[in-house]
């Protein structure tokens, strides 16, 4: 009751006042001359975001619809793919090509690490015959950060396509996906957008279009071709979340008003701050090198019961946070920072992690861990964060 409540989840995620007071409005014809107007805007604004001159497509579902999407829009069945899987969500691209009848290639990553150049590399030698490479640019499950810009100039220079899973990185860390040579970007509505859930946004290369419409529909709701040719019109094939698309405009305007240079910058320096605060609270990241800018996972230590300790952060100090997946369950904690969350959150967020921790009997802060993740983000800001590799 006394707290202000802190979603610090890897989605969903805080809204800005002013995409919630806007998405309050009464409603528009999805058909009508004020809708195709918004889209239009909202269209520009999103090839910016997105790095792209080809239109970005908004589906009304979440970001496991658009990967549905994706697969079946891109790909027939008996067609050979190469995944990633190092997390929840690499496993999920396996699971919906296995359903689409696509012969999967598995490079199995361990859980915390991020997949090597040459490993995928390796992959697209032993199968010439892939025809494409499903991946995650943020594993959220983990919070490692794949290198999708190196691979994609492996794939560019091969008949292969690269379909990269943007939910918690699109809005979180750049990827121009024309200038980097991604084939397929998609992202949803809950994560870096700083959108409620149910809307997914997709876009293709030139390329990947080539493709796609070669590719007869599997199903009469995702039609990618048919949602370009209504985009191309300011419309979506079927009646689209309007109050989100109108949520979607002011979020992507407070990005742009910021610049997306400053927008990433931030991020950094958020990530700066709950790596350099979990760490003088004694937390080892669960992803020491390649990390994403979003969440921060840390492994608990042992004894620490993860589950207790999100709901002493919650009960007490009104901070909601995630713990682990699979056999990683009750074993890490994922810190979101993501969405509409500035500095201050994830200095409560620290606080509520170390009051957690001092419950279960594993509070061992030798340092100030909020002097130190702070300074760690002052100096952050102050550097240009550089795109990933
Ligand atoms: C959240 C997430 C998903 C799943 O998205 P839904 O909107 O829950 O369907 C898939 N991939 C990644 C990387 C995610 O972070």
């Amino acid at each position: 009751m006394l707290n202000k409540p802190r979603l610090l989840t890897p989605g969903p995620t805080p809204l800005p006042e002013r995409v919630r007071l806007v998405m309050a409005q009464d409603m528009i014809h999805h058909r009508k001359p004020a809708f195709k107007k918004l889209m239009g805007e909202v269209q520009e604004k999103l090839r910016i975001l997105f790095g792209t001159s080809q239109p970005v497509l908004p589906l009304a579902c979440s970001g496991s619809g658009a990967m549905t999407a994706a697969v079946h829009g891109l790909f027939v069945p008996g067609e050979k793919v190469i995944v990633v899987e190092g997390g929840k969500f690499g496993q999920r691209w396996r699971e919906i090509a296995s359903l689409r009848g696509l012969e999967v290639v598995s490079i199995v990553v361990e859980w915390g690490r991020a997949v090597s150049l040459a490993e995928v590399e390796a992959a697209l030698d032993a199968h010439p015959d892939a025809k494409g490479v499903l991946m995650q640019l943020s594993e959220t499950s983990t919070g490692v950060l794949h290198p999708v810009r190196g691979i994609a100039a492996v794939t560019r220079k091969r008949d292969v396509l690269l379909v990269a899973d943007g939910i918690s990185a699109v809005g979180i860390s750049p990827c121009p996906m024309d200038e980097w040579g991604v084939d397929c970007l998609l992202t949803g509505s809950q994560k870096g957008l700083m959108l409620p859930p149910g809307l997914a946004l997709i876009a293709l290369s030139e390329r990947a279009w080539r493709k796609a419409d070669t590719v007869a529909p599997s199903c009469f709701y995702f039609n990618l071709p048919g949602e370009r040719a209504n985009c191309e019109k300011g419309q979506t094939l079927f009646t689209t979340p309007v109050s989100l698309i109108v949520g979607l405009g002011e979020s992507l305007d407070m990005f742009l008003e910021a610049g997306l240079e400053t927008v990433y910058r931030k991020q950094w320096a958020l990530t700066m701050l709950a790596r350099a605060g979990t760490a003088a609270l004694g937390l080892a990241p669960l992803a020491p090198e390649r990390f994403t800018w979003g969440l921060t996972s840390v492994m608990l230590p042992a004894g620490v019961d993860g589950t207790r300790l999100l709901q002493v952060a919650a009960d007490n100090h009104g901070v909601v946070m995630a713990g682990g997946q699979d056999h990683l369950k009750g074993r890490i904690l994922r810190i979101g920072h993501m969405g509409w969350v500035d500095w201050a959150d994830i200095v409560a967020g620290l606080h509520a992690v170390a009051s957690g921790l001092r419950t279960c009997g594993a509070y061992v802060g030798a340092r100030d861990y909020i002097e130190t993740g702070l300074a760690a983000y002052e100096a952050a800001l102050q550097v240009a964060p550089g795109t990933p590799v």
